[in-house]
């Protein structure tokens, strides 16, 4: 069995690829993190998130109940352990959705953690999908190509680097690399294709965003 922290700039398709391999599946299941933060419309307790007030939180964190956590956006993120080992006990292969701040806290309690980072398979694809996805402004889609610019950064540090170009076969990497038939696919290979697409991103956001927005609408 083993952890895998899937990582992506907002709109490649992490969390379709998440849901696509856990949904029905007796292999796969999902670590739900606990979290401080309000619970969205539609979002349940203990299925999206267990969500706790900040003293309950820390309490987690002072019996060491969390194998790693984090404050993202003002708010705390935790992965309880309790759901790892339960997976672990049996036998299936755990998607974490969780920032790099704790991928990398993950790695160290936790050293078979398989980090996997997601790419687009281009900027221009990655704009369609924010747009398509229909929750995102033109303002809110600047501003999440802006975090793309870091995020893409933090990609270096990660063991797998996996386009999602076609949503099945790109399934099909990740279990391979979760059941250790897929190695080597480091960031290496896609070191260049970063730098371009943090350059692409640069450019866009350069130019009349608006006009870019219309034209590919
Ligand atoms: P993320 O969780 O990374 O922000 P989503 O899973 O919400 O991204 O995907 C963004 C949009 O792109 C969604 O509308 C989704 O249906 C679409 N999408 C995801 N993967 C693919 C793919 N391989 N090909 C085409 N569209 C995709
Ligand atoms: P959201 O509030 O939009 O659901 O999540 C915000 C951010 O918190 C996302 O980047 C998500 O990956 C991250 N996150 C969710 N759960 C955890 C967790 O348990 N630990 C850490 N470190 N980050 C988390």
């Amino acid at each position: 069995m083993s952890s895998l922290v899937l990582a992506a700039p907002s709109g490649t398709g992490k969390t379709t690829l998440a849901r696509r391999l856990v949904d029905g599946s007796e292999e796969y299941v999902f670590s739900i993190s606990a979290t401080t933060r309000d619970p969205r419309e539609g979002e349940r307790n203990g299925i999206d998130y267990h969500f706790v007030d900040q003293p309950s939180f820390a309490a987690m964190v002072e019996r060491g109940e969390l194998a790693e956590w984090a404050e993202v956006h003002g708010q705390l993120y935790g992965t309880p352990r309790q759901g790892l080992e339960a997976a672990a006990a049996r036998g299936e292969h755990v998607v974490l959705d969780i920032d790099v701040q704790g991928a990398r806290r993950l790695r160290q309690t936790l050293p078979s953690t398989k980090l996997i980072f997601i790419l687009p398979p281009s900027i221009e694809i990655l704009i369609s999908r924010l747009i398509r996805r229909g929750t995102e402004r033109p303002e809110e889609v600047a501003r999440r190509l802006e975090s793309a610019l870091q995020e893409l950064q933090a990609a270096q540090e990660f063991d797998y680097v996996v386009v999602n170009d076609d949503v099945d076969g790109c399934l099909e990497t990740i279990r391979g690399i979760a059941n250790g038939a897929v190695k080597a696919m480091g960031p290496e290979a896609v070191v260049r294709d970063i730098k371009a697409f943090r350059r692409e991103i640069l450019r866009i956001l350069d130019e009349e965003y608006a006009e870019y927005v219309n034209m590919i609408r």
